[in-house]
């Protein structure tokens, strides 16, 4: 897929703000820090689409980039915002599940991890989660630059162990470095097969 344009739309505090919308959404999520921000920019050719920021946890409010007119990008707040407090960090929850749970024209989540670390509890979890509510999604191992193929295949094995535990079939993964492009291509295809059908 190329990418024509891609614009800001709108930044929305919980699922009543969200806007109205026909277009397939892809939603992209993980822990804070994990390179939501650099995925975001490089795979809409935008170096500052998404403010890639060394502050985790800067992005709060689900938003929304409007692509080729076609679809949505969606960046929500990434779990695991360790410098929020207990109170804030339920409102991040309910506001995010309630988007994931609720919107009718979200098409599929891509839940981003860290490919130098492995399986965390945390991701586990939602993915868990995730499962559970029948959301669809798929995986992103960012970062592939930082470390050796054979550590990435390493922790995505051992993310694949752990998942086994608790879902029958595994999702499709991808691997990503917002460095080098790796991984673009992949997934801007798969998305253009999702927005097609
Ligand atoms: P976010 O909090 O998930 O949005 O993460 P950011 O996109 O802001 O990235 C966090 C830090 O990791 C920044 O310093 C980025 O430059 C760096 N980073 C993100 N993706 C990559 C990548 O693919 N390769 C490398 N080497 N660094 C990355």
């Amino acid at each position: 897929m190329q990418i024509h344009s891609a614009q800001f739309e709108i930044s929305a505090p919980d699922l009543d703000s969200c806007p109205e919308s026909d277009l397939p959404e892809f939603a992209f999520i993980g822990r804070s820090n994990v390179g939501k921000s650099s995925l975001i920019n490089t795979l809409t050719n935008k170096h500052n689409l998404a403010m890639v920021s060394a502050k985790p946890g800067k992005t709060r409010l689900i938003n929304f980039f409007r692509i080729n007119q076609k679809w949505d990008l969606v960046d929500l707040p990434g779990y695991g915002y360790a410098k929020a407090s207990g109170q804030t960090r339920n409102k991040f929850n309910v506001m995010v599940s309630d988007y994931l749970v609720k919107r009718d024209n979200l098409s599929c989540v891509f839940v981003l991890i860290d490919c130098r670390h492995e399986a965390q509890k945390l991701d586990l979890e939602f993915t868990a989660w995730l499962i559970e509510y029948q959301i669809p999604f798929v995986l992103v191992f960012t970062k592939t630059d930082k470390v050796k193929p054979t550590i990435v295949q390493k922790h995505i094995d051992y993310f694949k162990k752990a998942m086994s535990e608790f879902c029958d079939g595994l999702p499709r993964i991808y691997t990503c470095s917002a460095k080098t492009g790796t991984g673009r291509k992949e997934i801007l295809q798969f998305i253009d097969q999702a927005v097609v059908n």
